[in-house]
This record gives C-alpha cells, sequence and structure tokens, in this order.
C-alpha cells in the first residue's frame, strides 16, 4: 500500500520535501481506535464489563501523542533544521536550533549572514 504524502518546500531552505504524516488522525486512525477499544472490551469484559468502554479515551490519547509526536518529528527539515512549531512558539529558539543544527552538519545549505 502506498503512503500518502504531502509535498512541499521549506519555509527556510526552500528544499522540496514530501511529508508522510498529516496533522490530523485519518478515518483509518479512528476505526483503529475503535477496534482496539472493541477488543479491550472483549478481552476485560468478565473482569471490568461494560466499563471496559471507558478504555476508548485513553487509546485516543495515545494515538494522539503518538501521531503528533511522529508529525513534529516529519516537519523538521532535515537539510537545515527548520522547524516550523518551534518558529511559532518561539522565533529566537528555532534560530538558535538552526544556527545549532548548522554547526553540527556543516554539509547544510549556506545562508546570508543579515
Ligand atoms: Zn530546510
Amino acid at each position: 500500500m502506498k503512503k500518502s504524502m504531502r509535498e512541499c518546500f521549506c519555509a527556510l531552505c526552500s528544499t522540496p520535501r514530501k511529508l508522510r504524516y498529516s496533522r490530523h488522525l485519518s478515518s483509518l486512525h479512528y476505526f483503529q481506535i475503535l477496534i482496539l477499544t472493541v477488543s479491550f472490551m472483549a478481552l476485560t469484559f468478565s473482569w471490568l464489563g461494560w466499563r471496559g468502554f471507558m478504555s476508548l479515551p485513553m487509546i485516543w490519547v495515545l494515538f494522539e501523542g503518538i501521531h503528533k509526536s511522529l508529525y513534529r518529528k516529519d516537519l523538521k527539515c532535515p537539510f537545515c533544521g527548520f522547524d516550523p512549531t518551534w518558529y511559532k512558539k518561539d522565533v529566537k529558539l528555532a534560530r538558535e536550533k538552526v544556527e545549532e543544527f548548522l554547526r553540527q552538519n556543516p554539509g547544510g545549505p549556506k545562508f546570508k549572514k543579515v
């Protein structure tokens, strides 16, 4: 099965990129969450009864957390180290992270000093 990829450009070095993960969960993920919840409920029905359905929010949060971390890891540019999520939070910190990345990877793109 071919993974769906979103094509974009890095905002800093303008290198073409392909993102594997989207920002939100897909309908397939929600289906997996439902299947996992029903399976968990079936396995623990003799012990927890219908309260096993309360595993739904925990499984959902787990899926969201894993998906968000994969998305954020995917979003960071592998060529210049630019991370848009850091840029949105703190521009100076994002700049420091890019400079640190470029110091550790000297073969990366060159930028003019402003
Ligand atoms: Zn870049």
